[in-house]
């Protein structure tokens, strides 16, 4: 296994980066460790000094972050830069708010006496995180755990080395003290080593259910605590009164946007029979709007897949879904050969709950339609999926909007405007989604010591 940056756009290779041995990870561990048992004698407020450094050292230099986004996974320049912000708004978060989220806690009317709850570091918490936004996601859990005076080990994917490397530099540039992160370009067998170290008390997950189950199942061999934030076939639900236009350009962003490799994104559309035939048509407009080209053109609407692997297995799943019954509404499902790793968008109906392919994630430009009668029926389409990670619904109707948002089997659901995650927001999801909560105060929990002084 080797971590190996190829610009999915031409195919050509960018760069590649050594594996670690055994023996600099050992030094590494080691060099955490010692992070964890400074900063256990420093203060939360100048670890939220450092923070605000590396939310500057990110924006100053967004442009160059930005590009190494797109050359290794292929996402948009103007996307690569809409990353970018929002990683300097998780660093901002926590660095701004990350003391008063520590402060103890004063808990009355016990049985007996009174508590105070204290909120410190546990140990190393591990990072294995995926290439569909390799800063956010990798910021969503170093800037909680600097806080808490948690080193963090990232075990980025093997397919953006480049960006885990970038990552590691803004750190050292901003000035964190050693140990507080350090990107590992490890393999499989090491990733289990790090998760079986004692002194590694946390492991955070974002990525596919095949890695989640592996890496819950060895952190709990080891009694590690884990969070896993996994895939999603978000429903974008569309009532009956909306504005048809507005709804369908956000319902066709919600899909397109970084080639469809997002875990929130609009996965399945479920729109009201009366308006069906009108919504179809405007979503089609849409849809033909996103061109596929090359990524660092600022006029290119639709990036290519992160990889050649990510693009045959989706034209695979595509084969199958229509094989199974499902319907091409819009778009040539033919599959795209050559260098590059392009995937024209698609719009698919008739995906019964029989198709092979039904419980899947499609992870590119790829929706599905379903039309329903009531709202019964939506939550019941809705809630018949494994996964439950997000959704959103467009009416004018908030109140009811409100009323099938409670109902929905998912972590989160977004009215009138496109899910998208927030710092002050918790982000996570329920069922075969995952556990655990990232972002907002509930993320800075997840791997803190929360401790009772009972007096
Ligand atoms: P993976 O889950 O394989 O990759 C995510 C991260 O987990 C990577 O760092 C990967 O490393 C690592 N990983 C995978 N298996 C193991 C293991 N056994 N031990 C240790 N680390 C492991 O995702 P893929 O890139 O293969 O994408 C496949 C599918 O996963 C997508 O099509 C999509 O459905 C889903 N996915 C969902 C994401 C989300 O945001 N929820 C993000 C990415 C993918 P390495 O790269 O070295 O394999």
């Amino acid at each position: 296994m080797s971590y190996t940056a190829i610009n999915p756009y031409n195919g050509e290779k960018v760069n590649e980066f050594e594996n670690v041995t055994d023996q600099q990870l050992e030094l590494l561990l080691d060099e955490a460790q010692r992070f964890y048992e400074q900063a256990q004698k420093t203060t939360v407020k100048s670890r939220t000094e450092f923070l605000a450094a590396l939310a500057d050292e990110f924006e100053n230099n967004a442009e160059k972050y930005a590009r190494i986004l797109t050359t290794n996974m292929g996402k948009l320049l103007k996307e690569a830069r809409q990353e970018v912000a929002k990683t300097v708004a998780f660093a901002r978060y926590y660095a701004e708010n990350g003391l008063q989220l520590l402060q103890p806690q004063a808990y009355t009317n016990l049985q007996s006496g009174q508590a105070q709850v204290e909120f410190s570091g546990t140990g190393i918490v591990l990072a294995v995180e995926p290439w569909n936004f390799p800063y956010a996601q990798v910021m969503r859990v170093v800037a909680p755990n600097f806080i808490l005076g948690n080193p963090v080990l990232l075990k980025h994917a093997s397919i953006v080395p480049e960006a885990a490397q970038a990552f590691q530099e803004a750190c050292d540039n901003a000035g964190l003290p050693l140990g507080a992160f350090t990107n590992v370009f490890a393999d499989y067998a090491q990733v289990d080593r790090i998760i079986a170290d004692p002194r590694v008390q946390g492991v955070a997950l974002t990525g596919s259910e095949g890695a989640g189950r592996k890496i819950a199942a060895s952190a709990g061999q080891h009694l590690t605590k884990s969070t896993l934030e996994l895939g999603g076939t978000d429903v974008f639900i569309v009532l009956a009164d909306v504005d048809v236009a507005h709804a369908a350009k956000d319902a066709a962003q919600a899909r397109l946007s970084n080639a469809g490799q997002v875990c929130t994104a609009a996965k399945r559309y479920i729109v009201a029979s009366e308006i069906y035939p009108e919504f179809l048509a405007a979503l089609k407009q849409e849809f033909a709007k996103y061109q596929l080209g090359d990524p660092l053109d600022e006029q290119t609407t639709l990036a290519p897949l992160s990889s050649k692997v990510a693009q045959q297995h989706l034209q695979q799943q595509v084969k199958e879904a229509i094989a199974g019954g499902a319907e091409v509404l819009f778009g040539d499902p033919s599959p795209l050969t050559g260098p590059g790793a392009g995937f024209t968008p698609l719009i698919l109906s008739g995906m019964e709950a029989t198709n092979p392919l039904y419980e899947e994630e499609f992870f590119g430009p790829v929706g599905q339609i379903y039309q329903a009668d009531s709202d019964d029926e939506i939550v019941a389409i809705a809630n018949n999926s494994r996964h439950g990670l997000g959704g959103a619904i467009y009416s004018n109707d908030v109140e009811r909007a409100k009323k099938i948002a409670s109902r929905i089997e998912t972590g989160q659901v977004a009215i009138n405007r496109i899910l998208s995650s927030q710092a002050q927001v918790p982000f996570g999801g329920v069922k075969d989604s995952g556990y655990g909560r990232e972002l907002s105060e509930w993320g800075i929990y997840e791997f803190a010591n929360i401790k009772p002084v009972i007096y």
